[in-house]
């Protein structure tokens, strides 16, 4: 299990990682999307470093559901209510649960909410790998850049770049991307 302290820098290290690569992330989705996840990402982490800039959150649980709240409340785009799921899944569990367990638990809402399946290139394709490597113990940088890459040669399911059938093969899926961030950002934080 992680604690308060380690669930606060986790995501305040994404938050810095999505600012950093706000531009990136809006050009990755320029190519297959509207143009806007980083705009829409780094609008959300800023609202989630405000929110959990709070010391009367005493569990992890309480951390990570502010997370969940601000990302549902301020990014309008898809990915919003997306992480929001996921944040608001994983508080139910990370105060009692080992990580790879309570990332599952992400993924499961995020299939849920968004019904994409492996290779559907979508933020799914981040989050299943990366449960798998963190049960075997994997996960590294290089792993999850390797997650990020596999995108690449996809041809999108769901979400805008899906509307884009065969023109969606060639560039990397934007949200993949991001949520590859949030895990290195845990394996700086946590691991
Ligand atoms: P929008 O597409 O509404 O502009 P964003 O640009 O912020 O929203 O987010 C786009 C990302 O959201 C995609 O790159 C993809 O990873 C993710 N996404 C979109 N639809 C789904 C879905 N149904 N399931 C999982 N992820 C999705
Ligand atoms: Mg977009
Ligand atoms: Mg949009």
């Amino acid at each position: 299990t992680i604690t308060t302290e380690e669930t606060r820098r986790w995501l305040v290290n994404f938050s810095k990682r999505i600012e950093e690569e706000k531009q990136y992330l809006s050009n990755l989705d320029q190519a297959i999307g509207d143009g806007d996840h980083g705009s829409n990402m780094a609008r959300g982490v800023k609202a989630v470093e405000e929110a959990i800039d709070d010391d009367s959150l005493e569990k992890p649980s309480e951390v990570m559901k502010k997370a969940a709240m601000a990302m549902i409340s301020k990014v309008g785009g898809a990915s919003g209510p997306l992480y929001g799921s996921a944040f608001l899944e994983m508080s139910k569990s990370v105060d009692e649960k080992d990580l790879d367990e309570v990332v599952e638990a992400g993924l499961n809402a995020i299939k849920k909410r968004g019904q994409a399946k492996l290779k559907d290139k979508t933020m799914v394709d981040m989050w299943e790998p990366v449960v798998e490597s963190l049960k075997n113990d994997t996960l590294t940088k290089a792993s999850i850049q390797e997650a990020m890459e596999a995108t690449k040669p996809l041809k999108a399911k769901k979400g805008r770049a899906s509307y884009l059938n065969e023109r969606s093969i060639g560039h990397l899926d934007p949200g993949a991307v991001s949520s590859g961030y949030l895990f290195m950002a845990l394996i700086e934080e946590v691991e």
